[in-house]
């Protein structure tokens, strides 16, 4: 009998120890990666920052070890504002996004001065513009700009189109104005600019063609009304691996790529290079997770498919209903029999969407078997609802073959407690 090892942590233990349905997330490799992100970026390329997408994993815990490694982090709701609050995380490396920051939102991250405010529209920048000169703080802020680049993922999670929720258009009188109207409020400094276009990117093009219409926008809006860019926020959208041919990129791939089209176009305009900000969070966290389930049902129907029920699904893991995402599986308990049969992994929700995986080759499986599931690390936790009032699972953190739970098991009461 062979057990799949992750992080050099038995995980049929960690299942026995814990209870299924369980989240495992990886600090050694979340350290690795940003690590790499220092090596290969920050240190590499000086005025540069890194920032965490804490949208994709956010627990206290995480927000330690993001804050442990000196990376910075950006929020998109109070919520996960309030999160970085609790752990004492440096204010002035909080980058906060979202197309409709509510008032509350908008005074929490002024009272607590954090570093950048990306403002995504006219009606936010009054906002902000009233809340900064009451509280008398000063707002640095970025514009978000829609560069108009299509990238090639989902089309739920593309963003850097014209026709996008987010952003200010591409349109010079648009961002004429915006600007404009930025450098007259007392309380509010415009740095510069802000894009992102997509995520689980494979491939930098997209990046590369952003950067050159910003470069573009750049040199116009300071010829025209002598608006200097001093900075730069490029995103974050670098893909991992799930499923069959898709690959995490060396970092490198895609910041080599954006540095040297960006130094590239700031030469030919003559424009001094801004200071670069990356956004990544699925590369950061993305393989850093795993989930267990245990196996229940079993149904065999002849000549047409094996459904095996899991003890989660789409209540744990959204993914696959919403975006038809694909993930790879192992039978964490049979690691040295060889997969020989295909099954479909069906999740437990009253929905016949709820499938988790159609076709996964593996051993021969009983019920009670532990199922892992893959690079589960970015967008479930995150993503998770008590759908069908399945409470979410706990969070376990492993280390060097030692664990420790981050987040406990939600009960049948925590689902009710708000109840009147
Ligand atoms: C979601 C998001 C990111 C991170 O995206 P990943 O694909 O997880 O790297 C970065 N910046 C903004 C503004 C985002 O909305």
């Amino acid at each position: 009998m062979a057990n799949f090892l992750f992080s050099n942590t038995d995980t049929v233990k960690l299942a026995e120890k814990y209870g299924t349905p369980l989240y495992v997330v990886s600090e050694d490799i979340i350290v690795e990666r940003c690590n790499e992100i220092k090596r290969d970026f920050t240190e590499r390329h000086k005025n540069t920052m890194a920032v965490y997408a804490s949208k994709a994993f956010l627990t206290k815990e995480m927000a330690r070890i993001i804050k442990r490694e000196g990376l910075g982090m950006d929020v998109v709701s109070g919520g996960e504002l309030y999160t970085a609050i609790k752990v004492d995380f440096p204010m002035e490396k909080i980058v906060f996004h979202g197309n409709n920051k509510t008032l509350n939102e908008i005074e929490m991250a002024v009272k607590h001065n954090v570093g950048r405010i990306v403002v995504d529209n006219f009606y936010e920048l009054d906002l902000l513009g009233k809340v900064a000169k009451k509280y008398k703080k000063k707002a640095n802020i970025l514009f978000r700009i829609t560069p108009g680049v299509d990238s090639h993922t989902h089309k739920y999670i593309r963003t850097g189109q014209i026709d996008s929720k987010f952003g200010i258009p591409l349109n010079e009188n648009i961002i004429h104005k915006a600007i404009l109207k930025a450098m007259e409020l007392e309380y509010v400094e415009l740095k510069g600019f802000h894009f992102h276009i997509g995520s689980q990117l494979q491939e930098n093009e997209t990046h590369v063609k952003a950067i050159k219409i910003i470069a573009s926008l750049m040199n116009e809006v300071k010829n025209d009304i002598g608006f200097i860019t001093k900075e730069l926020n490029t995103g974050g959208g670098y893909g991992i691996h799930y499923n069959g041919n898709e690959h995490r990129k060396p970092l490198r791939y895609f910041t080599d790529a954006i540095m040297e089209e960006l130094e590239k176009e700031c030469e030919k305009y003559n424009l001094e290079r801004p200071k670069v900000i990356i956004e990544p969070g699925r590369w950061i966290v993305g393989e850093a997770g795993i989930t267990l389930y245990t196996i229940g049902s079993i149904k065999n129907i002849p000549g047409i498919r094996t459904y095996v029920g899991i003890d989660g699904g789409m209540p744990d893991n959204p993914r696959p209903s919403l975006y038809n995402a694909k993930y790879e599986a192992l039978v964490a308990n049979k690691m040295d029999e060889e997969p020989k049969n295909i099954v479909t992994v069906a999740g437990k929700c009253c929905e016949s969407g709820d499938i988790l995986i159609w076709d996964l080759k593996v051993p021969y499986i009983e019920s009670g078997d532990i199922l892992a599931v893959l690079s589960t690390g970015a967008y479930n936790y995150s993503m998770a609802s008590n759908y069908n009032r399945i409470p979410r699972p706990a969070v376990v953190m492993v280390s060097n073959g030692k664990d420790r739970l981050i987040v406990k098991r939600e009960t049948y009461d925590d689902i009710i407690k708000n109840e009147i």
